[in-house]
């Protein structure tokens, strides 16, 4: 049988989690905190995984900083001009040539658009990009350009909360369903593969918004690459053009096309290129279900409460630890094999549930410590101060009082007859009278008089600050104020209650010693019980 701390265990957990899944896991910031973690197992395994076999088989041709200071011809360059580029890279044999410009609207010159559309249609290989712009219209190349091309698709791709470009989409869908139009990446991948864009867009698995993971292989320094104008200019050798996939576009940074990705800052076309790769590998993610997600969180945090309510607080810290652990390794094995979980939300559970349960342990050892001590210094039937802390305080008080020459009076009060009322009325009764007599002492003295249980019916104050006869006057007020209450007994009759005083002031103090400064106090209480009692006796030295 499960013991009650097993279910309570299981309990918090399950409040926990359901609390992260309801109303934690939507916030913006989680979510961000989510991605960067994924984000670190992209890092992380790009160290492992060594860039695919068809990755080697790219080349870029770099519209880079150096290429638009050799070639000097204002931005944008003639497409007679992209066209002689062209014109060499298709010379050399590649397998196909991706343009990542949208050649959107003619040239003033038909000149310049004949030269292009002549040289796309001699290469016969040619994709250009195409845009869903945000007003939602698809821009597209140049009608006739479109022609002399082998295909175009668009390059959107949707940024997370957080900006970063993490995702792909293979293809667009109309309001009613149908698909638009696939992407760039799609459809260059798919004459790579020689297979219709069509058959792999819908073989992958995607999210419910229609995306999945671009699988980033690496930035613009893993792939080799010719800057534009060594192609313009004849200054490279093309020959390893052959039979390579090309993508030629910008990467300078001054086109502001340059994107956060989980292994940084890159290109645009450094993006599409990894996208391509993503579907050649068809190696793609698929994120663990709502219900897998749930089930590690709860495990791990369920865990994570049994050391927050069973362990010490170093071994709770310690499994908390452990877990954390095993959990990024888990995410990370899982990454690697192409599953994506949410890491974050475990590990923020796990951290809370530890910092709160040992933290409210620690408070709670705190809170009685400080009971403790307050209980050690202090008389269970009254409240007030036991004679030991009362003796410390009067012997600070008093050294005080005489190396700064403060006021310092000590009252001992002591009930007349209390033996007869406990005789008469019974022990409860006078534990009843101690008690209102203590109340009353402690509601009119002010904060820092210190008010003791001196003996068994006996009460002394500690009076600082009040002048030799304030005290006096202090002192009387309340035994007074004693005198005038009323107790009713079980027969309804009215009990009064008297009590005798001795007073001593620090100018009157025999020497500087706290034991003779009570005496005095006492001396005076035995001439006020002497005297007749019901009476306030000032100690004087004469
Ligand atoms: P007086 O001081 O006027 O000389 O007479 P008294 O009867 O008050 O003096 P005495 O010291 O002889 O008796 C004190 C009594 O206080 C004895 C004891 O029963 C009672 N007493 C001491 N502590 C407690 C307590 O905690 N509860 C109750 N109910 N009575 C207590
Ligand atoms: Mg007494
Ligand atoms: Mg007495």
């Amino acid at each position: 049988m499960l013991k009650s701390k097993n279910f309570q265990v299981i309990g918090i957990s399950m409040v926990l989690c359901l609390v992260y899944i309801l109303w934690i896991a939507p916030l913006n910031p989680i979510q961000t905190a989510n991605l960067k973690v994924i984000d670190a197992f992209f890092y992380l395994s790009s160290k492992f995984n060594p860039l695919p076999k068809a990755g080697q088989d790219v080349v870029l041709i770099t519209v880079d900083d150096y290429s638009l200071r050799e070639i000097g011809t204002g931005w944008p360059w003639p497409r007679s001009m992209i066209a002689r580029i062209i014109k060499k890279i298709s010379a050399n044999g590649p397998a196909a040539i991706c343009v990542d410009f949208v050649f959107a609207g003619r040239s003033m010159n038909p000149h310049e658009d004949s030269a292009l559309t002549d040289v796309f249609k001699g290469a016969g290989n040619v994709y250009a990009a195409a845009f869903f712009g945000s007003d939602g219209k698809y821009v597209v190349p140049d009608e006739t350009l479109a022609l002399g091309m082998k295909d175009f698709g668009f390059v959107n791709k949707p940024r997370d909360i957080d900006n970063t470009i993490r995702r792909m989409r293979p293809y667009f869908l109309s309001q009613s369903g149908e698909i638009i139009d696939y992407s760039l990446s799609l459809k260059i991948a798919g004459s790579i593969m020689n297979i219709l864009p069509g058959n792999i867009g819908t073989s992958i698995p995607l999210a419910k918004d229609g995306t999945t993971y671009i699988k980033f292989f690496g930035g613009l320094d893993k792939f080799s690459s010719i800057p534009a104008w060594k192609v313009l200019n004849d200054a490279a050798d093309l020959s390893p053009l052959k039979n390579k996939l090309v993508f030629f576009g910008v990467t300078s940074e001054s086109f502001h096309d340059i994107y956060h990705t989980p292994l940084g800052m890159m290109p645009g076309m450094v993006i599409d290129l990894n996208e391509t790769l993503t579907y050649i590998n068809k190696s793609f993610f698929r994120y663990a279900s709502h219900e897998v997600n749930s089930i590690i969180l709860f495990v791990f945090v369920l865990i994570a409460v049994f050391g927050g309510l069973r362990l010490s607080i170093l071994s709770g810290i310690a499994l908390t630890a452990c877990e954390i652990l095993i959990l990024l390794s888990l995410g990370l094995f899982l990454f690697l094999n192409e599953i994506i979980i949410d890491p974050f939300g475990p590990i923020l559970l796990m951290l809370v549930s530890t910092i709160l349960l040992h933290g409210t342990r620690y408070v709670v050892l705190i809170v009685e410590n400080i009971v403790l001590r307050k209980e050690a210094v202090t008389d269970g039937l009254t409240g007030l101060y036991l004679y030991r802390y009362f003796e410390l305080q009067l012997k600070r008080e008093l050294e005080k009082a005489f190396r700064i020459h403060k006021n310092l009076a000590l009252v001992i009060y002591d009930i007349d007859h209390f033996k007869k009322i406990n005789d008469t009325y019974g022990h409860e009764f006078g534990n009843l009278v101690l008690k209102a007599i203590a109340k009353n002492l402690k509601d009119h003295s002010r904060k820092n008089n210190i008010i003791a249980r001196y003996g068994g019916e006996e009460f002394c104050i500690i009076v600082s600050g009040m002048k030799r006869d304030h005290a006096i006057k202090y002192a009387e007020r309340l035994r007074n104020l004693i005198s005038l209450l009323e107790f009713k007994t079980d027969k309804g009759e009215i009990v009064r209650v008297k009590m005798s005083a001795g007073i001593v002031n620090v100018e009157d103090a025999p020497s500087k010693s706290a034991t003779d400064f009570i005496k005095s106090a006492d001396l005076a209480l035995y001439k006020s019980k002497n005297g007749g009692r019901d009476r306030i006796s000032v100690f004087s030295k004469s």
